[in-house]
């Protein structure tokens, strides 16, 4: 029998919320897909966007400059012009984040990542999704790593290792992990909440025998662009979907409950994007 999913109500990260105003995720997703077909009508090599994107989005300085010079012809910048202003309401915390971050942690690319640099990975994750996920789907081995922090943490969290990593073992109903190991299950993904898994070995064995793999990642967004671009380096094609909001212990000393979107997990995971657009 299908179990109810959980309360789906807004949550406020430390630096984005994919809520943005809004009671539901669905408006960020529509928002990510229109860009993203926008931009793409401009770049259409969708590899050689994502590189550009890659390269610029370092850039913290030019970013903002690029920002203030809208008459520029540089096409990145261009890019960053249109995508800015409908993404800026998912990333409303970020500079006031940034203005307190202690000068010791600045050092921290993840943390002291900046509102530009949010907008351009938000892109570059659905740009990526869109070019590896026939490859992902169709793989012989996949699989999915999780962050510990979408467990449910009103209770003792009874997932136990088994194989590559920790397994999520279904023991509560409000557990957004529980639903997301169970629609990945069902697409022949093996779910994993990535605790100390060595991802190297695992896809290193899997190639050796001659076997494709593809990986999924669930993270917020400075981590998962990380992951992701970190698989595109190795060759190994990846998709991902970010935490609805970035809530744990590295980002407010304390984890706060915290949300995916299952429906566009589903999604991800049923039918090659090129198919569902
Ligand atoms: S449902 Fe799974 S991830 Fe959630 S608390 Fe239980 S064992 Fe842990």
């Amino acid at each position: 029998m299908k179990q109810i999913r959980p309360e789906y109500s807004p949550v406020h990260g430390k630096t984005y919320s994919l809520f943005g105003n809004t009671y539901s995720t669905s408006e960020y997703y529509e928002t990510i897909r229109m860009l993203a077909d926008k931009t793409q009508v401009l770049y259409p090599d969708i590899s050689a966007f994502i590189k550009s994107i890659r390269r610029f989005s370092s850039k913290k300085r030019i970013l903002k400059k690029s920002l203030r010079n809208t008459e520029s012809e540089n096409l990145m910048s261009v890019i960053l012009n249109i995508i800015d202003p409908y993404l800026r309401k998912y990333t409303v915390n970020t500079e006031e984040h940034l203005r307190r971050l202690p000068v010791s942690k600045l050092w921290d690319r993840r943390l002291a990542t900046s509102r530009e640099q949010y907008h351009l990975y938000m892109l570059e994750v659905e740009l990526t999704n869109r070019l590896f996920s026939s490859e992902f789907i169709t793989a012989d081995k996949k699989i999915a790593l999780m962050p510990y922090c979408l467990q449910d943490f009103s209770i003792k969290c009874k997932s136990a290792r088994k194989g590559f990593d920790y397994q999520c073992r279904h023991c509560s109903a409000g557990c957004f992990q529980n639903y997301a190991s169970e629609i990945l299950e069902a697409n022949n993904i093996e779910p994993f909440i990535w605790i100390e898994g060595d991802m190297k070995k695992l896809a290193k064995y899997t190639l050796k025998e001659k076997r494709t793999f593809g990986i999924l990642g669930i993270a917020c967004i400075p981590e998962l662009m990380w992951g992701m671009r970190n698989c595109r380096k190795n060759n190994i094609p990846v998709v991902g979907i970010p935490l609805n909001a970035n809530r744990c212990v590295r980002w407010f000393g304390e984890f706060f409950p915290n949300s995916v979107d299952l429906k566009e997990l589903e999604r991800l995971v049923t039918v090659p994007i090129a198919d569902n657009t």
